[in-house]
Formats: C-alpha cells, structure tokens, sequence
C-alpha cells in the first residue's frame, strides 16, 4: 500500500496511477478488513466519484495540495449530508448540514473523505469499547484493544485502510490510539485547529487532531486544517507556518523528562527502556536530556476527571429528544420525552460522566469539586510553563503498557481512567503533542513515545519529531 502523500503525488502526477485506481485499492481493503469494525460508514460512491473529479483537475494541473490524500473522519467530525453519530444511539441518524471546518478546508485542498470511524460514544474512553458500533479490534493482535477514543481512526491507518484519518483529542484520544497501534498521533495546540463542527465533550480540553503514517503527511494535513475561523472564537489567528516545508532543523535541543513519569510503577519496563535508549541517543548527538522534579503528576487524572465531566453534563444536556438524532416514542409528557430519550440514548459510560459532572457542579460541592479543579488546573498550566522557561520539549512515555484485552479494563471505570495518566497534561495545559512509534514491545505490539511543546510551537515539535522517527530503528 502507500506510505506517504508525497509517494502518492509522485505516482499522479507522473501519471503512473490514477486517483480512480488509489480509492479503488483503499475500498477493497476496507471491505477485506471489516471485521476490525474501523470504519461506521464508507462513502463508496462519492469517493470514487470525487476521484474521477480530482484526476481530471491533476491533468489540468488545477489540483489543490491534498489531491492523492484518502481520509477518514472519525465519527464525531461534522460533514455536510452525512452522518455524524460520535459513535451514540442519540444521534442515531443525525444528519449534518454543514462542514466542520477541518473538512471543509480538506475538501478545498482535494482531499477525499472516505468515511467515518468508529470511536468510543462521544469520545469517552480509552478502548473504544462503549461505541454503540461494537469494538474496534487492534490489526496486531484481534483480542486487543485499538485504544480510544478514536479507535477506528488509528485502526484505518495502521492497516492502510486510509492514508491519513481525523481524530480527536480531549485528553489523549488521538495519541493513545496511535500508540496502541504503531501510527503518528498529533494532538495540536489548543486553538490551533477550529473546533466548529466538532461534536463537543468538553470545550476547553477538545482539539481535532491528526493520524498519520509519517510526520511529514501530519505536518501537511495540519497547515491545512489550522488557522484562523470566524465560527469558533478560541481559535488562534496566529499565522499558519508550512509545517511540511520546514521539517528539517539540524538544532540542539534542551529535553525535559519528568522524573516521576519515568519512574511510575505501572510503566511498563521494555517502554521504560527504550526510552531511555532514546535519551542514551539524544545525548549522544549532543542534545541535552535532563529528569525535572513535577510533584503534580498525582493530580493529573483527578482534576482531568472532574473538569471533563462538568463540561461534558454541560455540553450533552442539548441532546433532549426534541433538537437532534434519537427521540423515544413512548413519553406522554415532555419530561418523560427527556427521561426516556436520554435513559434508552446514552449507554453505561456516557450516563456516569454526565451524572458524576452534574455532581461536581452541585450547588453543594462545586466549590469542593470543580472549584478547586479549575485552581489545580491553573497550578498544573504555571508548573508545566515554568519547565518550558528551561526546556524546548518535554518527553514521556504515551501509555504506560502496550495494548490491553478486549474486556479487560472495561468494568473498571478507574483502571480505565488511569490509562491517560501521560496524556491529559498536555490537554491540561493547552500545548501540542504528539505520539510517534518509536518501538514495539516484545509481546509484539507496537507503542509509541509522546513529545510536548510548548504552545504554538508545532513548528520544531514536527521537525524534532521528523527527526527521531526517521532515526527509530535505532531503538
Ligand atoms: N480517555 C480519555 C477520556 O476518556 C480521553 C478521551 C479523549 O481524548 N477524547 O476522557
């Protein structure tokens, strides 16, 4: 299959191959694997037809800068006339009417979109076990998890079911699933990329974000997709450098480890070395690598959990039965239309975070529960920033272990919450970061390592990033 859009370009523009002839192979491929269960819906007819199209424009040298590039929205990503469901039977046939923006400005670039992929229900979880679509299965090992929440997402890249996908990222769903799965997962910064048309979980955490094979193809999707928007008013209009172009840097860079990171008893040991490794290789070539003190990594998860619910209960009350997707038929008054609507609409994981958020905003306990988290976050924001005064990147581990078994965490809600304890800090704090799969266990699967920067500063995290990913057999 393909692995770059850069190797794709060559073949069309030389005339080698047809667009026609890529989509054709990607379908194939998607109906030979769909027992992954990644995709929820595959646009066949308009992919192929698109294609056509976009063969034409290559002829006529009229072609936008993604033309060649075949991608995958997960299923929370509005697109105009389709179906976006965020993997729950409350909006169950829910029909968008408009663009997200990220998939407008693919669209202009000739991006074609192939279909949607399956996530956890409303991008709660780490396994995308509570999607009412079923599991997606890891193309490594089928009795594994892909990760979550954008599962489908990671699945279709890894087993080139699509070249690129769209995920999101509200507290490390793009960059878990990668890892689980061997892909680049890049969460940009908060702001950089609109969120217009993104079905919310919790506004000041959600960022879309990029899976991809290679850093360079998620450098183009992103100066793509980011920038400026008048539709979403925390949206950055920072100007959008050309990522792609600016890949290479021959600098030397201060990297920052956190000590307790590195240290945490759950990490797995094989991850742990190779980690180390990198360091070993870093230090070598004459970057710096140095271990910091962060005595707030136990109030990561906490203060993630509760701010992310208290938004969430805010965010999914607007699904009532009357404005979008699944009604219940059986309600004789409007709050049994609510009740029933809600009961029968939302499964198991969606109904505790709404629950256990309209529990920390209580009138009762939002000074002890949400209160406080909003100060703790802030503490969070100010330790992380004062590292980023001494150090161009952070590096940790993205999960703890490789993949887990289907089934295995998800009757525990806390065991699965605790999957995230290195990815939410950068959702936290706002700044961009991004998983690149830099070894594979010897249990066989895949894992990646996680690199943050500081805010807007996707620029040298790409290159840096670029860097190490070509030097990963060296781990
Ligand atoms: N696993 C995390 C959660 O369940 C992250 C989800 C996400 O980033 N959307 O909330």
């Amino acid at each position: 299959m393909y692995n770059s859009l850069s190797e794709i370009q060559k073949q069309l523009f030389s005339n080698k191959l047809s667009l026609e002839d890529i989509v054709d192979n990607y379908l194939k491929k998607i109906y030979e694997k769909k027992y992954l269960n990644a995709f929820v819906e595959v646009f066949e007819k308009e992919a192929v037809k698109q294609a056509k199209i976009i063969d034409l424009k290559i002829k006529q040298n009229k072609a936008g800068k993604l033309a060649g590039l075949v991608i995958g929205i997960k299923d929370n990503i509005c697109y105009k006339g389709h179906k976006a469901t965020a993997g729950s039977k409350i909006l169950e046939n829910f029909v968008s009417s408009y663009n997200s923006t990220a998939v407008e400005r693919l669209i202009k670039q000739d991006a074609i979109i192939i279909g949607r992929l399956n996530c956890d229900e409303f991008a709660m979880g780490s396994s995308n076990e509570t999607s009412v679509y079923g599991s997606v299965l890891n193309p490594f090992d089928q009795t594994k998890v892909s990760g979550g929440s954008s599962g489908g997402s990671a699945v279709a890249v890894a087993d080139d079911l699509c070249l690129a996908a769209l995920g999101s990222d509200t507290g490390g769903s793009v960059r878990q699933p990668a890892s689980f799965c061997g892909v680049v997962g890049l969460k940009p910064t908060y702001g950089r990329v609109s969120r217009y048309g993104l079905i919310a979980y919790a506004s000041s955490f959600d960022q879309i974000g990029i899976l991809s094979k290679n850093i360079s193809d998620a450098s183009l999707i992103l100066e793509a997709i980011a920038g400026n928007d008048e539709f979403d008013s925390t949206v950055s209009d920072k100007v959008v450098p050309e990522y792609s172009k600016l890949l290479e840097s021959g600098k030397k860079y201060k990297i920052a480890f956190l000590n307790n990171h590195l240290n945490n008893k759950e990490l797995d040991p094989e991850i742990r070395d190779t980690i180390l490794n990198i360091f070993d290789y870093l230090k070598s070539i004459g970057h710096s690598v140095k271990g910091v003190d962060f005595k707030l990594t136990d109030l990561l998860i906490p203060t993630y959990y509760v701010l992310t619910t208290a938004e969430a209960s805010s965010n999914l009350s607007r699904y009532d039965g009357v404005r979008f997707g699944y009604r219940n038929e059986n309600a004789n008054n409007l709050n049994s239309l609510y009740t029933n609507t809600r009961t029968k609409g939302f499964g198991k994981e969606v109904k505790r975070r709404i629950m256990t958020g309209a529990f920390v905003l209580s009138k009762d306990f939002v000074d002890e529960y949400y209160t406080k988290a909003q100060k703790v976050r802030r503490l969070i924001q100010d330790e992380t920033n004062k590292i980023f005064n001494d150090f161009d990147f952070i590096i940790s581990p993205t999960t703890p272990k490789t993949a887990f078994k289907l089934g295995k965490k998800n009757q525990n809600p806390v065991d699965m919450y605790l999957e995230d304890i290195f990815t939410v800090h950068a959702n936290l704090v706002g700044v961009p970061a991004i998983s690149i799969p830099l070894g594979k266990h010897s249990n066989g699967m895949p894992f990646g390592v996680q690199i943050f920067s500081q805010k807007f500063e996707e620029q040298s995290l790409l290159s840096f990033a670029n860097f190490l990913f070509k030097k990963q057999k060296f781990f």
